[in-house]
């Protein structure tokens, strides 16, 4: 794809007018304990407070409030069995617009209740059989729905950005800054933030170990397509990063690092334990990769996005106590 119009931070910034009133602006919460194990002063920015638990609502909503009176009359179409599934569900909700969620048959009942609590209409598909952009599409032509993608879209990752900005505008500039990486709305969101506001600092992408397309691509300087990968950090099991999200970060980000499933697994434990949130496992990727430069670190003020904090009780033991 070549000629793309990347959004800018001025998006960004119509994107938080969109949001005001109806995004909580979450809070950036700190740890002593912390601050001393990495010799830095580190502020975390915990969307595991957002409306649905995690930032995909802030893009998510911002796509669907850019909505002329037909689409929103014919309503969204989206793709997902997770946070993106349940943020355009809420968003269509408050915008008073039909939404259908095209989910697999075996999607948790758990999520796929959360979707329909919001008023979706869910379609399921079989994840072996069937495919399920196709059907997406199908229904688009069908009922005039308007899809929206969970990462690369402009006014997708325009939302997300909103994220970075609030960080920057409570806490000032930092000299470094984490975030999770799956698509890359949320990092290219963060990237325009970033070199709008505070733009010596470095920012890190950080992908799970096992999936590390984004890390490849980026060295590479082109998109790196691999199989689904096996991790327990579900909001990043991306098999490809987006070509708006990859030309922003190609450009703005400084490098992309990843996390194995036991650091996931060790940082959900101190966040449970020392900062008494749960976050879900994707949310945990700053701070393990955080953890892993720390010696790069020391004395430095640095930002770490929580991405979200939705799993299932259940899960959330399992891994803890394992
Ligand atoms: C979607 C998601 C991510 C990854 O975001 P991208 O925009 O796809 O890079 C990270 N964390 C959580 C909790 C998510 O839901």
């Amino acid at each position: 794809m070549t000629n793309l119009t990347l959004p800018t931070f001025a998006d960004v910034e119509a994107a938080a007018a969109r949001l005001s009133g109806f995004a909580n602006r979450t809070p950036v919460n700190t740890s002593r304990t912390l601050n001393e194990i990495i010799g830095a002063e580190v502020f975390f920015k915990c969307e595991n407070f957002q409306r649905m638990g995690a930032f995909k609502f802030r893009g998510a909503f911002n796509a669907l409030s850019k909505f002329s009176p037909e689409q929103r009359r014919a309503g969204v179409v989206a793709f997902s069995s997770g946070n993106h599934a349940q943020g355009i569900a809420l968003s269509a909700k408050l915008l008073g617009m039909p939404a259908t969620i095209v989910m697999p048959h075996d999607a948790p009942a758990a999520k796929v209740a959360a979707t329909k609590g919001y008023g979706a209409t869910v379609v399921h598909y079989d994840r072996y059989t069937e495919d399920r952009e196709a059907i997406g599409r199908k229904l688009a032509q069908a009922q005039g729905l308007t899809l929206i993608p969970p990462y690369d879209h402009p006014d997708v990752l325009a939302g997300q950005g909103t994220v970075a900005k609030e960080l920057f505008e409570e806490v000032g500039p930092l000299d470094a800054l984490f975030a999770p990486l799956g698509g890359g709305g949320l990092l290219s969101g963060t990237a325009l933030s970033t070199r709008a506001l505070a733009p010596a600092c470095q920012l890190y992408g950080v992908e799970p170990e096992a999936g590390n397309d984004g890390q490849q691509s980026f060295r590479s300087g082109e998109i790196v397509h691999i199989d689904t990968p096996r991790t327990i950090a579900d909001g990043a099991q991306t098999p490809h990063l987006g070509h708006y999200t990859f030309a922003i970060i190609k450009r703005d980000v400084d490098d992309i690092v990843t996390a194995t499933d036991a650091e996931l697994v060790e940082a959900m434990k101190f966040f449970a334990t020392r900062m008494k949130m749960i976050v879900e496992p994707t949310g945990c990727l700053g701070l393990a990769a955080a953890l892993n430069m720390k010696d790069a670190l020391k004395g430095k003020r640095v930002g770490i996005v929580i991405s979200g904090g939705n799993i299932d009780l259940e899960q959330f033991c399992a891994l803890v106590s394992a």
